[in-house]
């Protein structure tokens, strides 16, 4: 955290007015980190899957929340010391003073105060245990105005437009929508720095499928895949993701198949692989909708810590939003072939009907050729109650063509949180070695993943170096590489520099250039350099960042 906090990656927000809980600034080189994983995520997410991203408010009107549960249930249980006022999220207080996980209900947290005494920090009594709801509440308009949320999760805007989403799909299942923004959660006493915000960022994408076809078409890719899991009974396994489905320990291949995606994602984003684990939530942990839900975790400082949770949420989401909307949020899906139903029908005597009911017989028969068939039929005509027989009526069977039925599709939910994945990525990154007899902190960063990915640097100060120095830092900016240049201070101490934030590659101007207009590379990660001519850098530069070759395939190591 020292170094990112100093080299411009992360910083306390409101750090002149002694900064507050739960809020980070991305500096520059943090934030040019998460626009990275933001664009490999789209790679992964939106572009290789039938998958849009659309961009949705972040404030949201009460009553999406009451649908969603949100407003009554997104609790954690708080603990408030009775002499100096601390609140305290529960379950993190018990773990940390009495290393005890505690179940998240009033009930279970005052047995653990009870049994064990528990004091606040200043050896004060707690009061009763609370429900506190995490939503920050806002209102929207003047005065009284009306009751909204900011968001905790950028989901329920896409279960919102899901009607406008289903007839852009043309009502074709399956397909992926997704979402990257803001999302607010007013955490109790975040004091996990950097991994339990208020404020934070998530990419989610929301894949909609016919729930009884929960497969992708891509599993094939990653069946054979082995992958460590630690299930809801704490067992770990390291299995195919194939056999961790026939074997049930994963709910179904569409699950699996997410699984191997994310983990694929964050590989490429440059986690270690000894570093993370799937853990499957347990039973008293899981939202009450979800039907299985895993969580990538990932190795920090900090523990274990939730990177991205994938959960199949079933029809939840959309059919509380229909119960609660009154929209139908359901889909057609029509047979291969339709098929034949026998069916009672109800058929109106029109010879009884006419003469009895004169003006009225149209609307009546109209009503009992929907109505249900049964001996005695009450029908309401322009506000009269009408109650008929079988004298006015047959019930025969029928037999009819069935095309296709309406269902409330399913929804499975990968779920990324990007600033505890940037922060992943950076502190697994982080590594310290000898050079030159000299300890060095080096960021080893995937090339492609540095937010400085080129340092131009003049040997010495003087003007024939500089001059050179800054053409051949516009010409790399001017081909989209990004690129510093840099000519304070020792060569030694710049590529110390370069190291420590993670640069992949220093340009150096040195005598040789002036003669013969060849520069070095040097790479980060072995320090060694080759010679190459200014001519073909960019190209050279370009080949570099965009794989993991060795920099002597361009040239002739002269620094070991
Ligand atoms: P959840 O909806 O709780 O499963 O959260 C989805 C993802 O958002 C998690 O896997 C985290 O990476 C991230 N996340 C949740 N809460 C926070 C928070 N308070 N601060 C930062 N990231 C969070």
């Amino acid at each position: 955290m020292e170094m990112l906090v100093r080299r411009g990656f992360l910083w306390q927000s409101f750090e002149i007015y002694g900064g507050m809980a739960g809020f980070i600034d991305y500096g520059p080189l943090g934030n040019g980190v998460r626009r990275k994983l933001e664009n490999l995520w789209r790679e992964f997410f939106v572009i290789n899957e039938r998958a849009v991203e659309i961009d949705t408010p972040t404030i949201g009107i009460e009553e999406v929340f009451i649908a969603s549960g949100h407003a009554s249930s997104f609790t954690d249980v708080a603990i408030e010391c009775e002499e100096c006022g601390k609140i305290f999220r529960a379950d993190h207080y018990i773990k940390e003073k009495l290393g005890i996980e505690a179940e998240e209900t009033i009930e279970s947290v005052k047995e653990v105060m009870e049994t064990y005494d528990l004091r606040c920090e200043c050896g004060g009594k707690f009061k009763h245990p609370e429900n506190i709801n995490l939503m920050f509440s806002t209102t929207i308009g003047p005065g009284k105005g009306k009751k909204g949320y900011l968001r905790p999760e950028t989901a329920q805007g896409i279960f919102i437009d899901f009607k406008r989403l289903a007839d852009y799909f043309r009502e074709k299942l399956p397909f992926g929508v997704t979402q990257i923004g803001r999302a607010y959660r007013n955490e109790i006493s975040p004091r996990q720095g950097v991994i339990r915000l208020r404020e934070f960022n998530q990419a989610e994408l929301e894949y909609f499928v016919d729930p009884r076809n929960k497969t992708h078409p891509q599993f094939e890719r990653y069946k054979e895949q082995k992958i460590k899991l630690v299930d809801k009974f704490d067992n770990e396994h390291y299995i195919t993701l194939s056999e961790a489905v026939e074997k049930g320990i994963i709910a179904h291949e569409l699950l699996a198949y997410f699984i191997a995606k994310t983990r694929e994602f964050l590989l490429k984003a440059g986690l270690k692989d000894e570093k993370l684990r799937f853990r499957q939530h347990k039973d008293d942990e899981r939202a009450h909708y979800a039907v299985d839900c895993w969580d990538a975790e990932a190795l920090t400082s900090y523990g274990w810590v939730e990177i991205v949770g994938i959960a199949d949420r079933s029809d939840y989401d959309l059919s509380k939003h229909t119960q609660y909307s009154g929209e139908d949020l359901s889909i057609f899906i029509p047979f291969k072939e339709p098929i034949k139903v026998k069916k009672k029908k109800v058929v109106p005597k029109m010879d009884k009907i006419g003469p009895t009911f004169k003006e009225k017989a149209k609307k009546i028969v109209e009503l009992l050729e929907k109505a249900e068939p049964n001996e005695k039929i009450e029908l309401e005509v322009d506000g009269e109650k009408i109650v008929l027989t079988t004298e006015y009526f047959e019930i025969k069977e029928v037999e009819e063509e069935v095309h296709g039925e309406r269902i409330i599709p399913h929804v499975i939910e990968p779920s990324f949180g990007l600033d505890r994945i940037t922060y992943s990525v950076l502190e697994h990154a982080f590594d310290k070695d000898i050079v030159d007899g000299e300890e060095r902190r080096v960021l080893r960063l995937k090339r492609w993943m540095s937010p400085v990915q080129v340092a131009v640097l003049p040997l010495l100060s003087k003007d024939e170096f500089v001059n050179v120095a800054k053409r051949i830092s516009e010409m790399l900016k001017a081909n989209g590489i990004f690129t510093e240049y840099d000519d304070s201070g020792s060569i030694g101490r710049r590529y110390r520099r370069y190291d420590e934030i993670g640069t992949p590659f220093c340009i150096t101007i040195d005598h040789q250039t002036l003669e013969d207009n060849t520069v070095t590379i040097r790479d980060r990660d072995t320090t060694k350099q080759v010679r190459v001519k200014i001519d073909e850098l960019v190209g050279i530069l370009k080949e570099l960042l965009n794989s993991e070759k060795d920099i002597f395939e361009f040239g002739e190591v002269f620094k070991e």
